[in-house]
């Protein structure tokens, strides 16, 4: 019996004998999918929340599955030495890049189809079409329900613009790696950095699995949301979900929106304002995973090329670049040259970008990805409680804590105070979706603009 997913030499491995079972409970499962690949008998399923469980009987104990696990592990220490051949910064957002862009897609529609700029669509469409893979693992709509999102191999260029657009809701992606058992294809990756060191780390186990990996591509990721999020999100607006096609995240004009797409053909919005400052950020507090709270890879820093938005505001306290534009991290040679090749065709359309932009641009997540995540990962193991090894000495990175982090983390904490109670999250969603909510919601945009133009004033008369 041939299985993709055995080591290298065909063996299973005899050092760890356990089930994946333990890994749920203890919070680490980070939901991305890559024991399902690995496990020879393909006993795992995922249930209704995408947690991974053994269906049958058939388990033979080989311990693959919590091998592979990137929840349990990820040493980001060694693999970016092993990458970048430098010393790893666990403080550094951006991670390690040779080069870095902001850009948006040239082929019609697809910068509009897009997120951003549309170019990770744009970027696959042309790996396809060269012959350079033979698919692209992406996560598309699904035709079984509106409100989940789907995640499959694209081998066509309508198959990957149909998966355009970041869906905010947790994905076990890697699992459809499992569908080239048995194939050569070579593919391209997508996914937000825990799912990238799911890959990674099956890439580790299985070489025929590396050498066809032609290229990842992380998406930066401040957290997803729980699925409930979205079926709240429908049924606060007093929709059925029978009646709906499609829940778009980022649908209409950048930013975009969160929309309901009726099987009349009819759009409807399902919040007042943007998806970021006016849902997003707000259904985070509440939906928010609470193996999230432990990941301190925001840029997805072991893939080929990272692409997230640019969310940079100008002096009058709006976004820089409004018309949607990918900032475009090119981590390894490949990442690069693939980058450069496209502009040359012309299929993108680039503009360099300096690395302290790209530190500006993450700047205001530092504390939360970095300090905060170390701090509860730390936390946990003075309690005694499991937390994930990144091979990075946590309590180390929170030693130089000052009373403003102190009291970021408070507040953070407290925020955070409905999650996982699910009727107490559906009254704040509907509260949120009050007049009064909708004008709370209102103030703090605008309190975030004039406090982002106050503060590029005072900049700008510094340097002066
Ligand atoms: C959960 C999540 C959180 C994010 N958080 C941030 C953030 O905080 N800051 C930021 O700047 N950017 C964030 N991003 C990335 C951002 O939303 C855009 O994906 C990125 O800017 C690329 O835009 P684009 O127009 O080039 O991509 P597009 O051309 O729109 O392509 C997007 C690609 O992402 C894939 N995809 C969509 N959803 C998922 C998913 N859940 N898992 C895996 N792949 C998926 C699609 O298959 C598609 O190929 C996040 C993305 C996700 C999925
Ligand atoms: S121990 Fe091995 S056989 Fe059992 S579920 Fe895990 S990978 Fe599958
Ligand atoms: S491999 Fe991924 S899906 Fe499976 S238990 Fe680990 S984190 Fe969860
Ligand atoms: S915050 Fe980290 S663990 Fe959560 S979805 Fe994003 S990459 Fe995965």
């Amino acid at each position: 019996m041939e299985y993709f997913t055995y080591l290298d030499d065909g063996r299973v491995d005899e050092t760890q004998r356990t089930s994946p079972l333990w890994v749920i409970p203890k919070d680490l499962c980070t939901r991305c999918g890559a024991c399902h690949v690995i496990c020879p008998p393909n006993v795992i399923r995922f249930d209704d929340h995408d947690f991974p469980h053994i269906e049958s009987e058939g388990c033979i104990d080989c311990g693959l599955c919590v091998k592979v696990c990137p929840g349990i592990d990820f040493d980001m220490k060694a693999l970016h030495e092993q990458m970048y051949g430098a010393e790893y910064q666990p403080q550094k957002m951006s991670g390690t890049f040779r080069k870095a862009y902001l850009g948006h897609a040239t082929r019609p529609g697809v910068r509009q189809e897009g997120a951003a700029g549309g170019v990770v669509t744009q970027l696959l469409i042309a790996l396809v079409k060269q012959g350079l893979v033979d698919g692209a693992v992406v996560v598309g709509p699904n035709p079984d329900d509106p409100a989940l999102p789907r995640p499959y191999i694209a081998r066509t260029e309508a198959e990957i613009r149909a998966a355009a657009q970041s869906k905010y809701t947790t994905v076990p992606n890697t699992k459809v790696l499992r569908d080239l058992k048995g194939t050569n294809e070579r593919f391209a990756f997508v996914g937000v950095a825990c799912q990238v060191h799911g890959l990674r780390k099956l890439e580790q186990l299985n070489k025929r699995l590396h050498d066809r990996a032609f290229l990842t591509i992380g998406l930066a990721c401040r957290g997803t949301l729980e699925k409930e999020a979205i079926q709240d999100l429908v049924d606060v607006n007093g929709i059925q979900m029978q009646d709906l096609k499609q829940v778009s995240h980022r649908g209409g004009p950048f930013p975009g929106k969160f929309q309901a797409h009726f099987k009349t053909g009819a759009v409807r919005d399902l919040h007042h304002f943007e998806y970021k400052d006016g849902a997003y950020n707000m259904m985070l507090r509440m939906y928010l995973p609470d193996r999230c709270h432990l990941c301190p890879d925001y840029s997805a820093e072991f893939s080929d090329i990272t692409c997230s938005d640019m969310w940079l505001r100008g002096r009058d306290g709006k976004y820089l670049h409004p018309k949607g534009s990918t900032l475009i991290l090119c981590r390894t040679e490949k990442g690069e040259q693939v980058i450069e090749a496209l502009r040359q065709a012309g299929e993108l359309a680039l503009e360099p970008v300096e690395p302290r932009t790209v530190d500006k641009a993450y700047a205001h997540l530092r504390r939360e990805r970095k300090m905060i995540s170390y701090l509860r990962i730390s936390q946990r193991l003075r309690q005694g409680r499991r937390a994930p090894d990144y091979g990075v000495d946590a309590a180390a990175q929170v030693t130089h804590m000052s009373w403003s982090d102190r009291l970021y983390e408070f507040t953070y904490r407290m925020s955070f105070l409905f999650a996982n109670r699910p009727r107490a999250r559906r009254m704040m969603l509907r509260f949120f979706f009050s007049p009064v909510g909708v004008a709370l919601i209102f103030l703090k945009i605008k309190s975030k603009q004039w406090r982002g133009a106050l503060k590029a004033r005072v900049k700008a008369r510094q340097g002066a």
